[in-house]
């Protein structure tokens, strides 16, 4: 793209500050992701803008040129300032040039030039400028060709790979995650550098590392991510249960199938179906503890027994680990992971109705997810088998539909409340009250008896004089 085009194709924000920067000859230029993203025609809702000198004093002046309703977010000890153009977000940062030391990801910083501002970007198609100047405004500011790195999709450090990397590591999942994103490729050099460096990860929170982790995982296609973070030895660093899904053993010739790959799959289908991260998660944790239940049997083979139970109980930990929330975000995800076999042994038997309603008691209004997580799980390349296993995927969710409308289990809500059965015998909160509860739950799901309360609520006055339990005249 020639500087020419550029000067015509600035979006409307960037014109309206670039025209009062030109008029009060402010020196500034817009910089980073937001022109990385112009130029990739990707939609953006943050411009950074560097100025060469006091940016608070320029987005005040830009702000007031605009019109006086325009508030100004003035953060004083950074000396930095926002302000909110409809609904994109623009900053105004002073060029700063860096200096790091080795235990810390926090450089010393200092008044600098655009080009000392440049030299500390990340990557060169994060270092392109637009001068927003009376002199060349429009003009792009490529120092390390950043531009022709976008034409040939490469992720490339400015400067050395090694310091680059080491001064900031979280530069190297930064990394990761634009070639994700993008689907550029790592330069040789740069990707050997992170495989070099990969531990000092370790002075990274995880927090920070956990925002870079779920991009990759919110990409179209997160296993370009996870095979580079493999690959380099970050994942092993990071989450280490992943990296032990990989490997193929071979007992008297027979092998499992690798469950890394598996999952990057799994991963990579659920992705065309849903934007959901924690979905997304599931498919990443559905078969997580295979290798620690991984068994032998001389007649039937490798066999992975309880793994849906032993997956879900091992969720909290690594939610705790990567500093992801422990709540019902967690809790969905620990569910779909425990119950991901299910619709699958349901599609391989005779479908009776009650184990319909098992199932749509437990998953809930999760079990349109839960039945994403299985369609995904297919990974066989027997046709055969993958239009079997679609075919009575499709009477499962049929089934589903058809139980659902005559029982409505989806929503469960007992018929007969705790609260009723006390009144009905005059009891206090105790044993028997639990028991009743229970029967009548199991007996629908079973379908002893339809999920009505008229019904149920007689069914409770047998159950409970089963107990010996009268009801109060
Ligand atoms: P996103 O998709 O998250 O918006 P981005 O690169 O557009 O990615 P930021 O992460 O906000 O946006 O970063 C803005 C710019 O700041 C980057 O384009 C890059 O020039 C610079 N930058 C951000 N983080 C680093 C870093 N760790 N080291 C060097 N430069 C960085």
């Amino acid at each position: 793209m020639s500087n020419e085009s550029f000067h015509n194709n600035l979006p409307e924000a960037v014109l309206t500050i670039g025209k009062i920067c030109r008029e009060q000859d402010l020196p500034a230029y817009v910089i980073g992701g937001y022109v990385r993203d112009l130029i990739l025609n990707r939609s953006s809702k943050d411009i950074d803008v560097v100025v060469i000198g006091d940016a608070i004093e320029v987005a005040t002046k830009v702000a007031k040129a605009i019109g006086n309703t325009i508030p100004v977010s003035v953060f004083k000890n950074f000396g930095t300032a926002m302000i909110k153009l409809d609904d994109i977000e623009i900053e105004f940062v002073g060029a700063r040039k860096e200096s790091y030391s080795s235990d810390s990801r926090k450089p010393k910083v200092f008044t600098g030039t655009l080009e000392d501002d440049q030299n500390r970007r990340d990557f060169t198609i994060n270092a392109l400028a637009i001068s927003l100047n009376k002199n060349d405004f429009g003009t792009l500011l490529d120092p390390f060709n950043g531009l022709a790195d976008i034409d040939a999709k490469i992720i490339r450090t400015p400067l050395d790979p090694i310091i680059t990397y080491s001064d900031d590591p979280l530069r190297m999942m930064r990394a990761i995650r634009f070639a994700t994103q993008l689907q550029f490729t790592i330069e040789k050099d740069s990707l050997e550098a992170i495989s070099t460096i990969c531990e000092r990860i370790k002075i990274i929170s995880m927090e920070r590392v956990s925002d870079e982790l779920n991009k990759i995982i919110l990409s179209p296609k997160p296993s370009i991510g996870f095979n580079l973070l493999f690959e380099t030895g970050l994942l092993k660093l990071i989450f280490p249960e992943m990296n032990n899904l990989f490997g193929v053993e071979s007992i008297k010739g027979k092998e499992h199938k690798d469950n890394f790959y598996h999952t990057l799959e799994v991963l990579d289908n659920i992705c065309a179906h849903t934007d959901n991260l924690w979905l997304r998660w599931a498919a990443i944790l559905h078969d997580i503890a295979k290798p620690p239940t991984k068994r032998f049997d001389p007649e039937h083979g490798w066999t992975f027994h309880g793994h849906e139970d032993k997956g879900a109980r091992m969720v909290p930990g690594i939610f705790r680990d990567l500093k992801l929330p422990l709540n019902e975000k967690m809790k969905y995800v620990q569910k779909l992971v425990l119950l991901h076999l299910r619709p699958i042994v349901l599609a391989k038997s005779e479908i009776t109705d009650s184990a319909v309603r098992r199932l749509l008691f437990e998953a809930g209004d999760d079990i349109d997810d839960l039945m994403k997580l299985c369609s995904a799980d297919v990974t066989t390349k027997n046709e055969f088998k993958q239009k079997k296993y679609k075919a009575n995927f499709e009477l499962v969710k049929e089934k589903l539909i058809e139980v659902e409308e005559k029982d409505n289990i989806r929503n469960w809500q007992p018929p007969v409340t705790g609260e009723m059965i006390m009144e009905t015998f005059n009891l206090k909160p105790c044993r028997e009250v639990g028991i009743i509860k229970n029967a009548i739950r199991e007996a629908i799901l079973d379908g002893h008896i339809p999920n009505q309360h008229e019904i149920a609520f007689k069914y409770m006055l047998e159950k409970a004089e089963s107990l010996g339990i009268q009801p109060v005249k």
